[in-house]
């Protein structure tokens, strides 16, 4: 005999975490299957902080997601205070750069409030930033950050106080869907259920194998610094979240100080990485790669180029559009996919979760996500 449930999620990442958390508050007999522990830093969810803001530069379709986004997050929030926290967004570059005139226009379509900055306004209201004559800033109160552990864990323990039943340690090894049902297999034995979610991050292209999807798995790093002069020119209050595109069109991008003077400031490039495997990545940071990111700092932020504290490995699952893939599976009504969420999904991760719930109760949902088809490549 094999337990039966109305739903099984596969990995308990950010977007199953938020999909286990939904699909049991609504009702549904839900079982989430994970291969690590809660709350693991082996995948894409982990590093302490992730960037959120609404005037998204990337594509102003986002931005309805990203209002009801922030509806879902400052309800997480109410569990563990902190967990999301607006402390202003700044997009630098030169005016025609994608993040300073992408978000201009995303603003302009759906009407959110901002300010443009020149180099003269930035120094002044910003002092850790040293920008040359010909750059500016988009300036956007909403911006700010989410903390990702505390994110997957809130969510865990609303799945668990809904009655979702969790395992963690066991790995999902495969699936099979029929008209009827599905059935997982994992290294510990096998379940069936009406429905699957799949939500796999970079261990996407094995499980989702048959959909051959254009997926692509990147290493990336996130660097921890202990300013010159001491944490208090970034603290929490002064530094807003920024990202500032250079003119070489790397992406710089920081938060401020948190967690005293221990937590340090923590910086990152946006697509700087390396193709990688999930389960052999290398998680070592390398001399080389704190140079790179000192060089940036010493230019653009001169004063948080004092002591390496930390580093720290993560991955990126990346499509050629770098437009996420949520939707229904192709051959099968009764499975979910959300992958390829490519550097980019964990502002997403409250409303992709409601999202996916919807799509398995009741086959459709009234959020856009026509950007996402799994078979746009086809
Ligand atoms: C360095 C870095 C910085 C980022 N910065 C930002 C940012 O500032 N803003 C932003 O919005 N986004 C950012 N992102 C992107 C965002 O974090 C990811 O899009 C998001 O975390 C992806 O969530 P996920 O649930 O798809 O993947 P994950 O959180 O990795 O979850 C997938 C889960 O599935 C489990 N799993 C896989 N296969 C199996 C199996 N066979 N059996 C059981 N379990 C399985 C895995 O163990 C994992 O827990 C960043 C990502 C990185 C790496």
């Amino acid at each position: 005999m094999t337990d039966h449930y109305d739903v099984i999620v596969v990995g308990l990442g950010g977007m199953g975490s938020a999909a286990a958390a939904q699909l049991a508050g609504r009702g549904l007999r839900t079982l989430g299957l994970e291969q690590f522990t809660p709350a693991h830093d082996k995948g894409s969810s982990h590093g302490d902080t992730r960037v959120i803001r609404q005037a998204y530069f990337e594509d102003p379709a986002y931005v309805p997601l990203l209002l009801r986004s922030y509806e879902l997050y400052a309800d997480l929030d109410r569990d563990d205070p902190g967990l999301f926290v607006e402390t202003g967004g700044l997009m630098i570059g030169t005016a025609s750069s994608g993040p300073v005139a992408g978000s201009r226009a995303s603003a302009d379509t759906w009407g959110l409030p901002y300010e443009m900055l020149d180099s003269g306004d930035i120094r002044r209201r910003f002092p850790t930033f040293t920008p040359s004559k010909n750059t500016v800033a988009f300036f956007e109160d909403r911006g700010g950050f989410v903390r990702p552990e505390r994110t997957v864990t809130a969510q865990l323990r609303r799945a668990a106080a809904r009655g979702a039943e969790l395992h963690f340690q066991e790995r999902v090894t495969r699936w099979a869907a029929t008209d009827a049902d599905v059935t997982i297999t994992t290294d510990r034995g096998s379940y069936t259920a009406d429905k699957l979610v799949i939500t796999a991050g970079s261990w996407a292209p094995d499980l989702l194998a048959d959909l051959a999807l254009p997926l692509t798995v990147e290493r990336q790093l996130l660097f921890w610094f202990h300013p010159i002069d001491g944490i208090e020119p970034f603290a929490l209050g002064r530094q807003p979240i920024f990202i500032w595109e250079t003119d070489g069109g790397m992406q710089l991008y920081g938060f401020p100080a948190l967690d005293g003077a221990r937590g340090g400031v923590k910086f990152a490039f946006y697509r700087n990485g390396s193709a990688a495997d999930p389960d052999h990545l290398d998680r070592e940071i390398h001399p080389a790669e704190i140079d790179l990111m000192r060089q940036h700092l010493a230019e653009m932020l001169p004063a948080a180029n004092g002591n390496f504290l930390r580093g720290k490995a993560c991955m990126y699952t990346v499509t050629p559009d770098l437009n996420f893939v949520i939707g229904t599976h192709p051959q099968h009504h009764n499975v979910v996919v959300g992958a390829g969420f490519s550097g980019h999904g964990f502002k997403f991760v409250p409303v992709v979760g409601e999202i996916i719930s919807d799509l398995i109760t009741q086959g459709s949902t009234h959020h856009p996500i026509s950007l996402f088809d799994a078979k746009r490549w086809t």
